[in-house]
């Protein structure tokens, strides 16, 4: 992987005859990134396309009011070797930097933001985002993506990484069988809300993680600063449990804000009386809490078409990581 190249974008206007690729891959989160980049890796043209403004997918930053906010995956941590080879890559490279989350735990986290991982990733590969796959099907012998319009591109082969729910959608018609594999999948949701600060206010840079509380994990976001503290406009963003999500799931996001806020107060003893902007996120699908049988079908039967997602494993990035190489192995 070439540190110095950037992803290059793809037209978003469809041209006539779109252009056939040896790969499509849906989906330019984590395990969309992994099959493109190892499918690249050995030679083939392909064509990412996602529906997000941005890459990264849930690994995901949002810059607003000057401030950063790292409001989907908080960091990473890596099992196996090839997650590992990849973080230490990305460490190289200034992209990836140690977290000591907890006395005995040291986790990465991306550098100045989490989406920084996934733009490494995408390095030298073909991305089109803005682009909402709404049918699959076979076109002229290959895998053909159609949006609303028009046909967008098609493929020899294809990898699909959305959500297990979406994926089910678009593969029931024309490869049930790996629709099925979707089936019985589900998630956590995950309220997130994110508070811009006017000053930090000995906000430090430490964690809290309370589960009784409700609080999956809140970070001052200058912990991930290249910089020295100081340099970065002060924020918080506090994540909650899933089972706390799951009870205030139709709640108003700003009462949503509001009592994410004294829990915290209550849990620090620290006053938020310096918030000078506030937004909340709803995670529907936020981490896998069952995953796919590890039996069940990954592979279509005419063997083009492969399913990837941290939903095939469990419910990290790693996982997800791992899910994206495995699909584009199981094409070969
Ligand atoms: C709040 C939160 C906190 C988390 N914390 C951590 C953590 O600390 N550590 C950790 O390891 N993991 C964490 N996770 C989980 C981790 O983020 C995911 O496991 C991982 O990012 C999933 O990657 P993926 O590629 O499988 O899916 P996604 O990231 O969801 O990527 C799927 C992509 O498909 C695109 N897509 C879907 N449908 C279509 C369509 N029809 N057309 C075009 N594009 C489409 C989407 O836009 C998306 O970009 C967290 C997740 C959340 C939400």
């Amino acid at each position: 992987m070439a540190a110095s190249q950037n992803p290059s974008s793809f037209p978003n206007k469809t041209p006539a005859d779109p252009a056939l690729f040896d790969l499509l891959v849906l989906g330019s989160g984590i395990a969309g990134l992994a099959a493109a980049q190892l499918a690249k890796d050995n030679g083939k043209s392909v064509l990412v396309i996602d529906k997000g403004r941005r890459l990264g997918g849930r690994v995901s930053t949002r810059r607003q009011d000057g401030f950063i906010f790292n409001h989907g995956a908080q960091f990473v941590t890596a099992k196996g070797t090839e997650f590992a080879s990849l973080l230490a890559k990305a460490k190289a490279a200034g992209n990836i930097k140690d977290w000591q989350i907890s006395d005995d735990k040291i986790v990465q986290i991306g550098t100045p933001s989490m989406r920084d991982l996934p733009q490494f990733m995408a390095t030298g590969l073909m991305i089109r985002q803005q682009t909402e796959i709404t049918k699959i099907a076979h076109h002229g012998g290959h895998i053909g993506f159609f949006d609303k319009d028009d046909l967008v591109a098609t493929g020899r082969q294809a990898i699909i990484t959305a959500p297990a729910a979406q994926t089910g959608k678009l593969l029931a018609d024309i490869y049930p069988e790996l629709a099925a594999t979707a089936g019985p999948v589900s998630y956590d949701p995950c309220w997130t809300i994110m508070l811009g600060l006017e000053d930090d206010h000995g906000l430090g840079t430490a964690p809290l993680r309370d589960e009784a509380a409700g609080i999956a994990l809140a970070v001052p976001e200058m912990t991930r600063s290249k910089q020295q503290s100081g340099a970065v406009a002060p924020a918080l963003t506090i994540q909650a449990t899933g089972a706390w999500s799951q009870q205030h799931l139709q709640d108003d996001s700003q009462m949503v804000i509001e009592i994410l806020c004294q829990i915290w107060q209550n849990l620090t003893g620290k006053p938020l009386n310096n918030i000078s902007t506030t937004t909340a996120h709803r995670w529907l699908y936020a981490k896998v809490t069952t995953a796919a049988p590890s039996d069940a079908p990954r592979l279509s039967n005419d063997g083009k078409l492969a399913i990837a997602g941290d939903w095939l494993s469990g419910p990290r990035v790693e996982q997800a990581f791992d899910s994206g190489q495995q699909a584009y192995r199981h094409l070969k």
